[in-house]
């Protein structure tokens, strides 16, 4: 029996990123992968929002310094303390 390809589609980064500022090619194996609180701007309409963390995956060239954001996933607070009370 042939040995079948996994069909699973890649969904990881490709091995190499273009700077979007200077064009080299940076190999992806250098990401960080960084944590950060998201803090909303709330606005009247939108006046509570959960706290949420933000995981991103970035990259910095090795060329020029500039920092590329490769991915990103945000988790939500899931017991989140929303202030619904109208002034
Ligand atoms: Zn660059």
């Amino acid at each position: 029996m042939a040995s079948r390809k996994d069909s699973v589609p890649m969904t990881t980064a490709p091995a190499m990123r273009d700077c979007p500022k200077c064009g080299h090619a940076n190999s992806t194996a250098g990401m960080k992968t960084l944590q950060i609180e998201m803090r909303p701007v709330l606005t009247a309409e939108v006046f509570a929002f959960p706290d949420a963390l933000a995981e991103v995956s970035c990259l910095k060239c090795n060329a020029c310094g500039h920092w590329i954001c490769l991915d990103y996933r945000i988790e939500l607070d899931d017991n989140p303390e929303l202030d619904i009370n109208p002034e």
